[in-house]
């Protein structure tokens, strides 16, 4: 059983957004050479999230939205306390909540996704560069 690795470089272009990573995930997993195994894809930041669903523009703006609509209820008079810091806050927050990483199976060298799934990336405080890790562990 061996691990093998690779990096995804992502430029987002909105401060949210979502970016469909798959095609990209999906060629350099293959280029690892594992035919069958796990694959971890994690980012390296605390303001993005990586999810699997459906990519489809009407679900794309109620991504875009999650992170208003989940966290507003909970905004003080004063706002988030990290906001006086750097205003990122609810980015940070959203990260906690939709997670920094997902884990697939690994099927002749590609993750398995169903017919509607998708890797992406959902971007809460771009523009900005940001790096995906794929790590690999398989045969
Ligand atoms: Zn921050």
């Amino acid at each position: 059983m061996a691990v093998s690795g690779a990096e995804i470089e992502v430029r987002t272009e909105r401060r949210v957004q979502v970016v469909n990573i798959t095609a990209k995930v999906k060629e350099a997993s293959r280029k690892l050479g594992v035919a069958k195994g796990i694959l971890l894809v994690s980012v390296r930041h605390t303001t993005c999230c990586a999810v699997v669903n459906e990519d489809e523009a009407g679900l794309r703006h109620d991504f875009e939205r999650l992170g208003d609509s989940l966290l507003s209820p909970f905004r003080g008079e004063k706002g988030y306390r990290h906001d006086q810091i750097d205003d990122n806050a609810q980015a940070h927050l959203t990260s906690i909540l939709l997670g920094h990483s997902i884990t697939l199976p690994l099927s002749e060298g590609v993750p398995v996704l169903g017919t509607w799934q998708s890797i992406l990336l959902l971007e809460m405080d771009g523009p900005r560069p940001r790096t995906v890790d794929l790590t690999v562990l398989g045969e």
